[in-house]
């Protein structure tokens, strides 16, 4: 078996370590005298909302399996070594065909099959109202049909783990129950259920928001209404773009005081994330525009987001530059703690025992980290020359 070592400062509480991995997985840490020019050594970020990155579209059919490790290892570069390619709602066609091919990429390409913990599918058991629905075609949305999920499951060789819905369908309990029983995670989304929904979703065993606070009406009343019955579900856990657009920072803040350690961070990024600033036109939404900083909103309506073009790493470093997170704690919203939601191996971090995927880290002056490496399953993947 493969024998790595790799030395840095520990991401929880910076002491000088020397990892040592046998076979993939960590066998020992040993303590070294401190050395701050040492890189800071952290779990590998987990992603479960991956929409596209640097052109590819995991929802533009067909998918090249070759570009599903072009998106791998540009993630490699941001730091995330584990992520969820994420398929929304479209034709039943289009949906098989495409979740079989992100299948056949993890079969294929053995860094796809590590990177790529599963699928997300978002939709097409999604509310059909303006609003709730998002960017999601109307068209296709439709009511859970177990049939033709364990059709999607099938042709996704039994890769779905993660699918949003919204439980305002009189059959998503029962819909949710056969879901779970097979081992898929359940989150709640894209929905304008009502409080009686949410409860029968969770006690159902649904355990997660989609994007709370997006993917919602412009206007809601002010109470009660479908974010706050979320919020106040201890059982559920809560994703959040934290790409300092999709949510205001007191907003922010408030999910993660309320969800304490089930707060979770996702990129939620499209396939312009990682291209040029510029204009460009999109499948789903039209003529759109990429500014310098990285937002992405509607060409001819600029207050209107047009999806996250911003990295997960990006998120991590909002948080730290908001004075909302420290490192540790932001950091394990991006790569334990989704880890933990899904019951990935990775959920156990830096600890012995577990796989090496990690990433090496410089943090400045201002607590912004940037990727120096990153390592998967005790092997450097990419490392900045
Ligand atoms: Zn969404």
């Amino acid at each position: 078996m493969d024998k790595v070592k790799i030395r840095g400062r520990d991401y929880r509480d910076l002491t000088a370590v020397e990892i040592h991995a046998a076979g993939g997985l960590i066998s020992d840490i040993r303590p070294l005298p401190q050395d701050d020019s040492l890189p800071i050594l952290a779990p590998g970020l987990v992603d479960l909302q991956v929409n596209g990155y640097a052109g590819v579209d995991f929802n533009r059919c067909p998918i090249e399996e070759e570009s599903v490790l072009g998106v791998t290892r540009h993630l490699w570069r941001q730091g995330v070594t584990t992520f969820l390619p994420t398929v929304i709602t479209n034709g039943d066609e289009e949906i098989t065909a495409m979740v079989a091919a992100i299948a056949s990429a993890r079969r294929r390409f053995a860094p796809v099959g590590q990177s790529v913990a599963g699928i997300h599918l978002e939709g097409p058991f999604i509310s059909p109202e303006d609003g709730p629905r998002g960017a999601h075609d109307k068209t296709f949305v439709k009511a859970p049909d177990w049939t033709l999920f364990q059709r999607f499951q099938r042709a996704a060789q039994g890769n779905i783990r993660l699918l949003t819905l919204s439980p305002e369908w009189p059959q998503a309990p029962a819909f949710i129950r056969r879901c779970v029983a097979e081992g898929a995670v359940v989150s709640l989304g894209h929905t304008a259920a009502d409080a009686r929904q949410i409860t029968a979703a969770v006690e159902a065993g649904a355990t997660l928001s989609t994007h709370l606070g997006n993917g919602a009406h412009l206007l809601l009343p002010r109470h009660p209404n479908y974010i706050w019955e979320q919020l106040a579900q201890d059982r559920l856990w809560c994703a959040m773009i934290g790409d300092g657009e999709h949510l205001p920072m007191s907003v922010l803040k408030v999910f993660m005081r309320v969800k304490g350690a089930r707060g979770i961070l996702v990129s939620d990024a499209t396939s312009l994330a990682g291209m040029p600033p510029g204009r460009y036109r999109l499948h789903i939404g039209g003529e759109v525009t990429l500014s310098p900083q990285g937002r992405l909103s509607m060409a001819d309506n600029p207050q209107l987001l047009a999806g996250s073009a911003r990295s997960l790493l990006y998120g991590v470093n909002t948080l730290i530059r908001q004075g909302l997170a420290t490192r540790r704690a932001a950091w394990d919203m991006a790569s334990v703690r989704p880890s933990a939601l899904l019951n990935l191996p990775t959920r156990h971090g830096l600890n012995i025992g577990a796989p090496l995927d990690a990433v090496a880290l410089r943090q400045d002056r201002q607590g912004e980290l940037t990727v120096l490496a990153a390592y998967q399953r005790g092997g450097c993947v990419w490392r900045d020359e």
